[in-house]
């Protein structure tokens, strides 16, 4: 190891380390995993850093890990297996905005909330919103997607094209600036939501969309869950293009209350959001607001100054956070169902039914437009069958959904917490996964202990 980490500092001098703070720093996840430190840190700025680091790596049979800004909640970017963690904050530049084109070119440490800021005067933006302030190279490593995929898609739809350090020291190409291809298999589409297992990402370019020229957001309470998400699934039946549609339970509505000074009733709400023209926007809103009426949820609260709007997604993107604050001994086991929107009423009741047996906290929201919901599944850590029965609840969420023809993942993605599922949902792809993963590295250095089969 020591000839690995000497070739390291020849490399990078002082942007690598082996330092116990900055390891344990690496070792540490958002969720419930232990701490798994890696040996290393390093630092790149360009793309030939990386691909000296790979090279260095591979020749000594060490484990490569991006990092992006240790976000993901499957213990992703953890080091299990020890090795080199690649730090992508130092590649954090917009390298290119092509409003004609309606695209940008970025390196992967620009975290999303840095990328919109750069787009405010171009009347363009990046759509994809997974809440936290995550980097774009993460996100489409995790194919991540959120409040707004309903709408505007996921990573999958929104990464054009990227280049990526394999673990030969190939540098890769995939993809164009068109905004389609039909020309063999989809390179950019294997490694979006790849988890950095085939490669370490380096430049991306994304899909920009224009800025609506009218944004109205409002809530709006029912009495139930099940008229809530009926509501959703009228919604998308009928067509209406909404921007968001977001389901909170009355626990978490209790929360923000509480948090944020809100007078919401205490009952389940939805969130949404219409993007379009004053005429669109008003349209689409007086759609919705039938269902809405015949399904017996309340008048809106409009919410339509923008600082009314931010403070509105910003106390839902902190709903985790919430939701931990409240309590503090817990551990978090988050889940990410996601199922055909026609069984997502069946989903969210069962759940919710299973979670209020259980008797341990677990408030559910969702990006529900998408059949993506999450319960967050709180026992305390120091109780070791409050932490069973929390798996327990978890692994009955997954179950359903793929009974329900759905998916164990809508955006978290694998890491190590849900390969359990992967033969139950893939079967023989699988396998063929695996197949890939050996094609592109066959010493099984890039992020090892995540998304494959383990041997
Ligand atoms: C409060 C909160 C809310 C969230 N809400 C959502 C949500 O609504 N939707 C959603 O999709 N997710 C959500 N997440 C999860 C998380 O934000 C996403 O998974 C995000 O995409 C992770 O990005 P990151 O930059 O933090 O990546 P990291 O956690 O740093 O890494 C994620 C994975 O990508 C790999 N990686 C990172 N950079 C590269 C690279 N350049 N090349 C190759 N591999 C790389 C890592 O090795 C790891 O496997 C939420 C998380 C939190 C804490």
């Amino acid at each position: 190891m020591q000839a690995a980490f000497d070739a390291l500092n020849a490399l990078l001098g002082d942007r690598f380390t082996t330092g116990a703070s900055d390891r344990a720093l690496y070792g540490q996840s958002e969720s419930h995993f232990a701490d798994m430190p890696p040996d290393g840190v390093a630092y790149p700025e360009t793309t030939a850093d990386v691909a000296g680091i790979v090279a260095i790596c591979a020749e000594h049979r060490m484990p490569v890990i991006g990092w992006g800004a240790g976000t993901s909640l499957e213990g992703h970017a953890l080091a299990p297996r020890g090795g080199i963690t690649v730090d992508f904050s130092r590649m954090n530049r917009v390298l290119h905005i092509c409003a004609d084109d309606m695209l940008a070119v970025v390196q992967p440490g620009v975290t999303r909330e840095q990328l919109n800021e750069d787009l405010r005067a171009t009347g363009l933006f990046f759509p994809v919103d997974p809440g936290a302030n995550a980097s774009i190279g993460g996100m489409a490593s995790t194919r991540a997607s959120g409040t707004t995929a309903v709408r505007y898609g996921t990573m999958r739809d929104n990464v054009l094209a990227l280049e990526a350090v394999l673990a030969d020291g190939r540098t890769l190409r995939t993809g164009t600036r068109a905004p389609k291809s039909s020309t063999g298999y989809d390179l950019t589409g294997l490694f979006v939501g790849a988890e950095g297992t085939l490669g370490l990402i380096t430049e991306l370019t994304l899909r920009l969309r224009g800025q609506p020229d009218a944004i109205s957001a409002a809530v709006c309470a029912f009495d139930d869950m099940e008229s809530a998400t009926q509501t959703v699934i009228l919604t998308i039946q009928s067509g209406i293009p909404m921007a968001r549609i977001e389901f909170i339970d009355a626990t978490f509505v209790r929360l923000f209350n509480a948090q944020n000074g809100t007078d919401m009733p205490q009952k389940p709400h939805l969130m949404v959001e219409f993007h379009g023209s004053s005429q669109s926007t008003r349209e689409q809103a007086e759609s919705f607001g039938e269902i809405v009426a015949d399904m017996g949820g309340s008048a809106f609260q409009w919410a339509d100054r923008p600082e009314d709007r931010n403070r509105l997604w910003k106390m839902r993107h902190n709903a985790y956070y919430t939701a931990r604050a409240a309590w503090p001994n817990a551990c978090a086991i988050t889940t990410d169902v996601c199922v055909p929107i026609s069984k997502l009423a069946q989903a969210v009741r069962e759940t919710a039914d299973d979670i209020a047996n259980s008797g341990l906290p677990g408030p559910i929201l969702g990006h529900v437009g998408d059949g993506n919901f999450h319960a967050l599944l709180l026992p305390d850590r120091d109780d070791p069958a409050q932490i069973a029965k929390a798996h327990a609840l978890a692994h009955a969420m997954a179950e359903r959904a793929l009974r329900l023809g759905g998916t164990v993942s809508g955006e978290h993605g694998i890491g190590m917490g849900k390969l359990k599922y992967m033969d139950a949902e893939h079967g023989a792809g699988w396998d063929v996964m695996a197949s890939v993963k050996a094609a592109l590295d066959p010493q099984g250095i890039m992020n090892p202990g995540k998304l494959l089969r383990q041997t």
